[in-house]
């Protein structure tokens, strides 16, 4: 921890000015606001919105701003802190087979694991529940369910362990499961949406030419009208939500996309950047500069949307930062925040029972911490390969370390850092991209319209949660 706290500062400092001696360190931020500017804290994550013709005031010794800050310190530093090393896992991505019934060229799964990899036999999915049962009853607070989500590959290539596993288990876990949606039939939906089960589906474009240029079949047909049959099947059950993976390719038509998924009667969507941790994936790599003006219209067409029909389509991946700006706890997606949740919020088990930090670490030999099936879970998260991901902080990281929005944006992802840039002291793939969604979020609440682009519920409970598809 590097925060300045005058309570246990050496100084003799008592931490009654701002940007010296054991005062708080402020830095300033332009929104991109007529009227307003953003103070921010980084070390704490405290900020506030400030008429710019005001700004000299809010700075001065006594200030009412600066009594608020001086009161709010501690308890903000307490939050940040618990939220940043104290959690422990809740939620498991747990993929039950290696294999993919496509070939997306932006996969992070290795190629030869997805097709010939290990596929989990119903004994071996049930045991292996078994086992995560056992271990999450020392570690989750009694009462609240650890969420399992089964994920890829396409965990539907092994439905009948799955459902197996889900049915034996229902009621010590939440279910989710984050497919392709190729393989979601009607007697499938109706197995998942009769149990409530999260569902989370894959589409890149509303446009099919545009969607099939990523997301095909080993034979490159393109997955399409699969996945619209799957929307449809879907239609009306809330708790299904569709990624749209954002690449070169499709990033000029995100707009069409927001349209279209509000059309189509999705709750919840992500415009995902593409994660640059493999070469493929690299090559459709939008750049930020480009990309920003597209992302930030699809998300002025939400709210357009939202306001001509009083129906919400809520772009997840924003609405978190957004939250994560507003009440830090109330956060559902654990990448934002560093350390990410890779390792310490949650942790992945591959089809052979490998356990990685991170769904987006399956396959890769220096990230594998031990296994389910043969070893011991809290030994596996206690290893170089975990800690090397539960220790990557902002602080470490040039130029994160220096960013007034460090604690809004975490710097992710450890795996793009590490496969892309060069090492874990390394940012990841899509900092400016980062920092305009921030000044967007500023501004939405500098106007009083930040609400519209929460999901419903958001300020219900503001434990920390993992919600399906939290990467
Ligand atoms: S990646 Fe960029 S926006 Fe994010 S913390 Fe680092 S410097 Fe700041
Ligand atoms: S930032 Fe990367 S490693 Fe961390 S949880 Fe997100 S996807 Fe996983």
């Amino acid at each position: 921890m590097t925060q300045n706290n005058p309570s246990t500062c050496a100084a003799s400092s008592r931490g009654l000015q701002f940007n010296s001696g054991c005062g708080s360190s402020f830095q300033t931020l332009d929104i991109g606001h007529d009227d307003y500017m953003a103070l921010i804290e980084p070390d704490i994550a405290f900020w506030s919105l400030v008429r710019k013709d005001k700004l000299a005031d809010s700075l001065e010794i006594g200030s009412s701003f600066m009594q608020e800050l001086l009161e709010k310190r501690e308890s903000f530093a307490e939050e940040i802190n618990a939220l940043r090393f104290g959690l422990k896992p809740s939620a498991v991505y747990f993929n039950p087979t290696d294999r993919c019934n496509l070939n997306c060229s932006y996969c992070y799964i290795p190629e030869d694991m997805r097709r010939d990899g290990t596929t989990m036999t119903a004994a071996q999915l049930e045991q292996a529940l078994g086992v995560l049962k056992d271990y999450f009853k020392d570690v989750v607070p009694e009462g609240i369910k650890p969420q399992i989500i089964f994920h890829g590959a396409e965990p539907l290539v092994a439905k009948d362990a799955m459902f197996a596993g889900m049915d034996k288990y229902l009621n010590d876990f939440r279910f989710g499961v984050q497919t392709n949606g190729t393989l979601l039939d009607d007697e499938a939906v109706e197995f998942l949406t009769s149990r409530n089960i999260g569902i989370g589906l894959s589409l890149d474009s509303a446009e099919e030419h545009i969607a099939n240029l990523t997301r095909f079949t080993w034979s490159d047909s393109g997955v399409y009208k699969k996945v619209l049959e799957a929307m449809d099947r879907l239609k009306g059950y809330p708790n299904y939500n569709v990624i749209c993976t954002v690449t070169r390719d499709n990033m000029t038509s995100l707009t069409e996309i927001v349209e279209f998924f509000h059309e189509h009667e999705v709750p919840a969507c992500m415009l995902n950047p593409v994660r640059c941790t493999r070469e493929g994936a690299r090559q459709v790599k939008p750049l930020d500069h480009e990309l920003v003006p597209h992302f930030l219209k699809a998300l002025d067409r939400s709210y357009e949307l939202y306001e001509e029909t009083g129906r919400k389509l809520t772009v997840a991946n924003f609405a978190n930062i957004l939250v994560s700006i507003i009440a830090p706890t109330a956060r559902r997606l654990m990448c934002d925040i560093s350390p990410c949740g890779g390792g310490r919020c949650f942790f992945a088990v591959s089809a052979s029972g490998d356990l990685f930090p991170c769904s987006e670490f399956v396959g890769v030999p220096e990230f594998n911490g031990g296994n389910l099936f043969t070893g011991n879970i809290d030994d596996a998260l206690k290893t170089q390969a975990f800690n090397i991901v539960t220790e990557r902080k902002v602080e470490d990281i040039d130029p994160c370390a220096r960013c007034a929005i460090r604690h809004f944006c975490g710097s992710p992802c450890p795996a793009e850092a590490h496969e892309m840039n060069g090492g874990m002291d390394k940012p990841g793939a899509f900092c400016e991209l980062y920092e305009e969604q921030t000044r967007y979020a500023l501004r939405l609440i500098a106007d009083g319209k930040h609400d519209a682009f929460l999901w419903e519920g958001w300020d219900d409970d503001t434990n920390t949660d993992i919600d399906i598809t939290s990467i």
